[in-house]
């Protein structure tokens, strides 16, 4: 095993350090995930600070750091964009019609964008 590793990446389980993985080989940076002999189950007494992806060669550390900031950016956008997506559908008992509410409403009681009408939302 080649020496002096430098970890770019802590994943919380083998799955997301093998996508990280996987993705910076894409991109042609050679890495090494720690702990993946370990299986898919890794305790946290073998990996208390997640699995670690490390970049072999020293030369690409800087753009493989680059490239998981932007992952990780990325991947933020995409959970901001599905809580953004969640949503619950109502059907007015006054007029008939659905509507879309934002999830974070449901159980409540809101008003109906076609008839103005108050509206119970459902539970879930
Ligand atoms: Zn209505």
């Amino acid at each position: 095993m080649p020496r002096d590793l430098t970890c770019v990446y802590r994943a919380l389980d083998v799955a997301e350090a093998d996508i990280v993985a996987a993705w910076l080989d894409d991109q042609g940076i050679t890495v090494h995930v720690k702990h993946r002999h370990a299986g898919s189950q890794v305790p946290l007494t073998v990996a208390p600070r997640g699995i670690e992806v490390c970049v072999i060669d020293p030369a690409q550390v800087e753009s493989a750091e680059a490239l998981v900031r932007e992952h990780l950016q990325h991947r933020k956008e995409k959970t901001d964009e599905n809580a953004a997506g969640r949503s619950i559908e109502a059907v007015c008992e006054e007029c008939g019609k659905a509507s879309r509410f934002p999830f974070e409403q449901r159980g409540t009681v809101q008003t109906c964008p076609h008839c103005r009408r108050y509206l119970d939302l459902p539970e879930a």
